[in-house]
């Protein structure tokens, strides 16, 4: 019996190799998109142990956080650029379900991170269905298996800019969309201590607008954690 599954296991693999989506090696086990050596290759910042870590100091002054955290450094031409690649733009939803299992593991591990519910960095609604998913909700999805928290994935919403807005230069007006969210559901967040989640961070600045909207929620305690930050 285990024969067969043997035997049916090599012809699949040979149909449909399950190779590692940084490196193409296929020592790989079934379960992951990633092998070990690669996901040792990932350059991690352990921000998530660290209070006053260079991604806290984005947001101060700004943004009333209690804790902040990227876990991975990105740099050009890196393997981290290929996996981002690979999880924004080319469908690997699988892929950022295992990161962001990785994610949720550090995070929790740090005890650092007391929080409640997962909240997604809200995509435009035409560029979530043009990619196929919003890739902050795929990352909680993979958080939440390791953190054993709920994915609050409609609490705040991001409206689609729209055409009637004719009277601001496009610039502008791009602008003005960029930073509007909108706060559906208050009372799924009140008391709680939410973890808002990004692919990357930059500036901050998105992060920042939908952060201090969740912020007018009676009684929420905000934290941010993104998957990677540029380095400089
Ligand atoms: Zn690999």
């Amino acid at each position: 019996m285990i024969k067969l599954k043997e035997i049916k296991d090599s012809v699949l693999h040979l149909l449909f190799p399950h190779v590692c989506t940084g490196c193409g090696s296929d020592k790989i086990n079934n379960e992951t998109v990633l092998c070990m050596r690669c996901m040792d290759a990932i350059p991690e910042t352990n921000f998530e142990q660290h209070p006053d870590n260079p991604v806290e100091k984005i947001f101060w002054g700004r943004l009333r956080l209690a804790g902040a955290t990227a876990q991975f450094y990105f740099t050009k031409e890196s393997l981290v650029q290929h996996l981002m690649h690979q999880f924004k733009y080319k469908g690997n939803k699988e892929l950022g379900l295992q990161l962001g299992r990785m994610m949720g593991e550090q995070i929790k591990k740090s005890g650092r991170f007391d929080v409640d519910a997962l909240i997604p960095l809200p995509l435009f609604p035409a560029k979530e269905k043009r990619r196929g998913y919003n890739q902050a909700a795929v990352l909680c999805e993979g958080m939440a298996e390791a953190l054993k928290i709920p994915v609050l994935d409609k609490t705040i919403i991001r409206p689609q800019h729209t055409e009637t807005q004719t009277k601001k230069g496009r610039i502008e007006r791009w602008k003005n969309m960029e930073g509007k969210f909108i706060l559906s559901d208050s009372s799924s967040i009140r008391n709680k201590h939410l973890l808002l989640v990004d692919d990357v961070v930059t500036t901050g600045a998105t992060l920042e607008a939908c952060g201090n909207v969740l912020l007018q929620a009676e009684n929420v305690k905000l934290s941010v954690a993104c998957l990677c930050v540029a380095s400089r």
